[in-house]
């Protein structure tokens, strides 16, 4: 292979360009985990990560990908048969409704389109109809990031709620934490699952469950068989600044130093950044003539834009021509969307310029595809460069 010149651009969604001053946090000696000097680590990142989450709660960490703590989740909280409702809004809705299904859970999953979040109603209607309060479970995801979709969980939240239905309340954020606004305890949310590689700007490898005092409550006699995931060893070992098993080390350290960026930026600022590029983003695909896969304004998403090619455009055809020419990473069109989308990841570690950049090499790859198109750049690049007024409709 030969050298490629200049830094390429990851613009897929997860995972993220990694800083450099992650980078050189993760760059040093491992240190014993039992030893003293690895409780104050622990400790520090354990105060520092609750406001990600908005929560005055405990944070389990876990090594492992996004997907481990869906499965936590389900494991600490549920029994061998219980009903859990999902919602389908894309293709990581459907990975963890098949997850639970896998595990022995009896899941109800309300169909979508792919193009809308959670519908509040919908969820409140079936919720009605469970007179004897078989769900134990709602499971959603917040941002879908196969369709570029963020989901209303307050309105949801609030719709549990008119029901008086006793059900917890699950949440993936593993593409929105650190990026669109979020609140696990002012939402009533049981368990947040989060991951490391999107907007807490990592690489992939940890995984985590901010936990309600009901969902801890219900794995107290939750009967699903569970050792890794298990909370109760986790957190007791935990207050002390240790872990049961040997813990990611290295990427323990990214997350200090990736949790120091977030709190000198100041998390509303870091939402208010997200929320900049994805409006840009919106007035790219606008310029370009393309249509986005998210239909309601009101859930558009501020860490990834799903755009639809035209019929008789391969979208795979030009992610390829854009890696091979310009050296960026798009997201492929997932399960059903395959070849008829491509998304554009604007999350994490990232600035001005570098969507300027993104944009750029999107609509010079739809130039060499022959893909008709109009200028998006131009109003992007002018939004940018006075975003007021903030995030007006258009
Ligand atoms: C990336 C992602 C996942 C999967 O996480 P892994 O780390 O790949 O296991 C799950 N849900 C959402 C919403 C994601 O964006």
């Amino acid at each position: 292979m030969s050298h490629v010149s200049g830094v390429h651009f990851l613009q897929i969604p997860g995972p993220t360009n990694v800083p450099e001053r992650v980078l050189r946090a993760i760059d040093r000696a491992t240190i014993d985990h039992r030893g003293p000097g690895f409780a104050a680590l622990t400790l520090e990142i354990a105060e520092q990560i609750k406001p990600v989450f908005a929560t005055a709660g405990p944070v389990v960490i876990y090594a492992a990908s996004g997907t481990g703590a869906w499965e936590a989740a389900l494991v600490n909280t549920l029994s061998p048969g219980d009903r859990v409702l999902m919602v389908e809004t894309g293709q990581f809705a459907a990975l963890w409704s098949k997850l639970a299904t896998r595990l022995g859970l009896e899941v109800e999953v309300i169909p979508g389109d792919w193009r809308h979040g959670v519908d509040p109603d919908a969820v409140a209607a079936r919720l009605s109809d469970d007179r004897a309060h078989a769900i134990k479970a709602v499971a959603i995801v917040h941002n879908e990031t196969s369709t570029g979709v963020t989901s209303r969980v307050a309105d949801v939240r609030a719709a549990i709620d008119r029901t008086g239905h006793p059900a917890l309340f699950f949440v993936d954020t593993i593409s929105s934490l650190a990026s669109i606004d979020y609140r696990h305890d002012e939402w009533g949310v049981d368990v947040t699952v989060g991951g490391s590689q999107k907007g807490l700007m990592l690489p992939p490898g940890l995984a985590f469950n901010a936990v309600s005092e009901k969902a801890l409550a219900a794995s107290r006699s939750a009967r699903m068989p569970r050792s890794y995931w298990a909370w109760d060893e986790i957190l007791a070992a935990n207050r002390d600044g240790y872990f049961p098993y040997t813990p990611a080390t290295n990427l323990l350290y990214g997350l200090r130093e990736a949790l120091h960026m977030l709190h000198e930026e100041g998390l509303q600022n870091v939402f208010a950044r997200h929320a900049r590029h994805g409006e840009a983003t919106r007035r790219a695909a606008r310029g370009w003539g393309l249509e986005l896969l998210a239909l309601d304004p009101r859930e558009y998403s501020n860490t990834l834009t799903a755009l639809l090619v035209p019929d008789g455009a391969d979208a795979d055809a030009l992610r390829a021509t854009i890696l091979d020419r310009f050296d960026m990473s798009l997201g492929v069109g997932l399960g059903k969307l395959k070849g008829r989308v491509f998304r554009i990841g604007h999350l994490g570690s990232f600035n001005d310029l570098m969507l300027a950049g993104t944009l750029s090499g999107v609509q010079m790859g739809l130039e060499l595809s022959g893909i008709a198109h109009g200028d998006g750049v131009s109003p992007a690049l002018a939004y940018l460069a006075n975003p007021t007024p903030a995030l007006a409709a258009v």
